[in-house]
């Protein structure tokens, strides 16, 4: 069988831990990573999302924080603070900063992102084909209110937004810079036209999937492919299990609900959707635009948590085929 998920960091990276558990043995498993999260730091190219699923997969993660790795340290970012250099918001751990080093120098010297994570990946073995959406640039920036100038907006990079200002401020707008432009990573569309299941896990419905799904073409793709298409729920409850998911979604005048997702998704999209069980009331409404829906435990409260909704969705998957 072949899988292919789209994934952003923590929610796509652990749901993708409990799917390498579910799956037989000999099971091809392709990762969509998205890529808008990435930033410019100190002459260094760095991709969280790409990170936290590679770290996660690997072996390396900082479990309690989700991403970063394991027994980090601090000096290289201590040694930018006391020099006074910004941006001081963005955690640059002494571990991780070896990762951004070999991708930039690989950038540097010429080679796609998608083949620098591959050689990334090389380390750290993460079980899946892990191909970044795009060798191109996209950075997802977001409109707020300008402080310093009442009445006007201003867009700030996402990692501004999210890290530093905490989404604490309204967002008016996000949009992924350079998407429009931009073109699938070798290998993306092909393993889309190859899939037998294509999954997207609890991930940020508009800064993650959304971002994905941006990238002309990859859209079109899963929708033509055929296959089925079953995604999670990261609202439970009517909230984001972590994160401020919630306020994305109202930038793009989504509600905060598992079934206002899927109907963002769309029935053109998506074919299966699994709802946490205290959103069962969610399943009618679901099903009535078109999607399957199901309501199972949806909290990864822990590896075989995870690796049991797979299964699910897995399971959604077979009785659309
Ligand atoms: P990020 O790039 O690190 O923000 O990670 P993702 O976009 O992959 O996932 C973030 C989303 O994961 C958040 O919107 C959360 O609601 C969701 N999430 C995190 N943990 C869980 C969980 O245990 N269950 C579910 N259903 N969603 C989760
Ligand atoms: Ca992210």
């Amino acid at each position: 069988m072949r899988i292919v998920a789209l994934a952003g960091g923590i929610g796509g990276a652990r749901f993708l831990r409990g799917l390498k558990a579910a799956v037989p043995q000999g099971t091809e498993i392709t990762v969509i990573g998205n890529t808008g999260d990435d930033i410019h730091l100190f002459g260094l190219k760095v991709c969280p999302d790409l990170d936290t699923v590679m770290y996660t997969l690997g072996g390396g993660i900082n479990e309690e924080q989700g991403w970063g790795r394991t027994g980090e340290t601090w000096s290289a970012k201590e040694e930018l603070a006391a020099y006074g250099v910004e941006p001081s918001w963005f955690g640059l751990g002494d571990r991780d900063l070896a990762t951004h080093l070999v991708r930039t120098q690989m950038l540097g010297a010429g080679y796609p992102l998608s083949a620098v994570t591959e050689a990334l990946c090389a380390r750290w073995q993460p079980g899946v084909r892990l191909l970044p959406m795009s060798d191109d640039r996209i950075e997802t920036h977001v409109a707020i209110d300008d402080p310093d100038s009442p009445g006007a907006r201003k867009a700030v990079h996402f990692q501004e937004y999210w890290v530093r200002l905490r989404a604490g401020v309204p967002a008016h707008a996000v949009v992924p810079v350079g998407a429009d432009e931009a073109a699938p990573a070798p290998g993306v569309l092909e393993a889309i036209g190859e899939a037998d299941v294509v999954l997207f896990p609890p991930s940020n419905p508009v800064v993650s999937i959304g971002t994905i799904l941006a990238v002309p073409g990859i859209r079109e793709a899963i929708a033509d492919r055929g296959a089925p298409v079953v995604g999670l729920s990261p609202i439970v409850g009517g909230a984001p299990v972590r994160g401020m998911a919630d306020r994305m979604l109202a930038a793009v005048g989504v509600e905060t609900s598992a079934a206002a997702v899927a109907t963002h998704y769309g029935a053109g999209l998506l074919d299966g959707w699994l709802v946490d069980t205290v959103d069962e009331a969610a399943v009618p409404e679901v099903e009535k635009v078109g999607i399957r829906c199901r309501a199972v435990p949806l909290m990864m409260s822990d590896a075989d948590a995870a690796a049991r909704m797979a299964r699910e969705a897995l399971a959604l998957a077979g009785e659309i085929q």
